[in-house]
């Protein structure tokens, strides 16, 4: 038996698309760190958005990883499989009072931010401009229980207060300090599906025993909202390795909808493996 935790890496594709070059950069460095350091390495199906995500992207992603030479235990987390488990982790913050529902439509939030012209603006455009942050609780509870449509918003300044001052570690940022009122109220369940990219990640992360979370640089601002939430909920906090962004010979980034891209395209047109890890310029060991 040993005294340390056995170092987690994790690959997490949302399978709304095929996996294109930049993919597998961020794969093949989370391998690489897990095998760096005698670890594990994850794959992981963040499948929530049911209507986008398709399983034979799914099928497309054990594909390209096998191809790639990547291994990975068995079962593959499903984040589809577990909207009950979010919903227990939503219900913990509804508890303490840290979240709310949302009724607005997305026509009547942007009516809302145009009446306003120096509304703030964080990482992802305009924030929420707190409509139903302040509706009274028994309008809000009569809401709810006559079922009119909601999302789950998290109570950002509350959320802060209580948390006090964060920071996260990046090997390639260093010492980041979190500052997620940028972000604002941000949505933690959806009105179509029980849970957010932001809170399932969270949970997942952290009962996978996820140590280093490796990702592309477009997710920095988003780690400041998983910060706060683990801290909420009690989680560990990981390491993070935020890689700059690949993008092709225009300077543009890759993109889902760069069909010519996907790691499908460059096997079918007769690319080897070796070939496309030299591209990417990644030290793995042996696969
Ligand atoms: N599922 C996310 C995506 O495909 C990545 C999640 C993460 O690495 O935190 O963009």
């Amino acid at each position: 038996m040993t005294d340390f935790p056995i170092p987690v890496t994790r690959f997490a594709p949302s399978p709304s698309g095929y996996l294109h070059l930049g993919h597998a950069y961020s794969a093949l460095l989370a391998y690489r760190e897990a095998q760096k350091q005698k670890g594990v390495f994850l794959l992981r199906i963040e499948d929530i958005d049911i209507t986008r995500c398709k399983d034979e992207y799914i099928d497309g992603i054990y594909e390209d990883l096998k191809w790639l030479g990547l291994e990975w235990p068995e079962p593959v987390l499903r984040q589809s499989e577990h909207f009950e488990r979010y919903d227990q982790f939503l219900h913990v913050l509804e508890e303490a009072d840290l979240v709310y529902p949302c009724f607005c439509t997305r026509k009547e939030i942007q009516a809302e931010i145009a009446k306003s012209p120096s509304a703030p603006h964080g990482p992802d455009g305009a924030l929420y401009p707190g409509t139903c942050k302040y509706l009274d609780h028994a309008e809000r509870k009569a809401r709810v229980e006559r079922g009119d449509s909601h999302a789950w918003r998290i109570h950002m300044d509350k959320a802060v207060k209580l948390a006090g001052s964060l920071t996260f570690k990046d090997r390639i940022h260093g010492e980041v300090k979190v500052e997620p009122e940028t972000c604002g109220d941000v949505v933690l369940a959806r009105k179509d599906v029980p849970t957010s990219y932001h809170l399932s990640v969270v949970i997942d992360d952290a009962l996978q025993h996820v140590s280093l979370v490796v990702r592309g640089e477009d997710l920095l601002h988003a780690t400041h909202i998983h910060r706060i939430l683990q801290t909420l909920l009690g989680f560990p906090e990981p390491e993070y390795l935020h890689h700059e962004l690949l993008t092709d010979e225009n300077g543009k980034r890759f993109a889902k909808r760069d069909k010519s891209l996907t790691i499908k395209a460059l096997r079918e047109n007769g690319l080897s493996k070796e070939d496309v890890i030299r591209r990417l310029n990644v030290d793995i060991e042996k696969i």
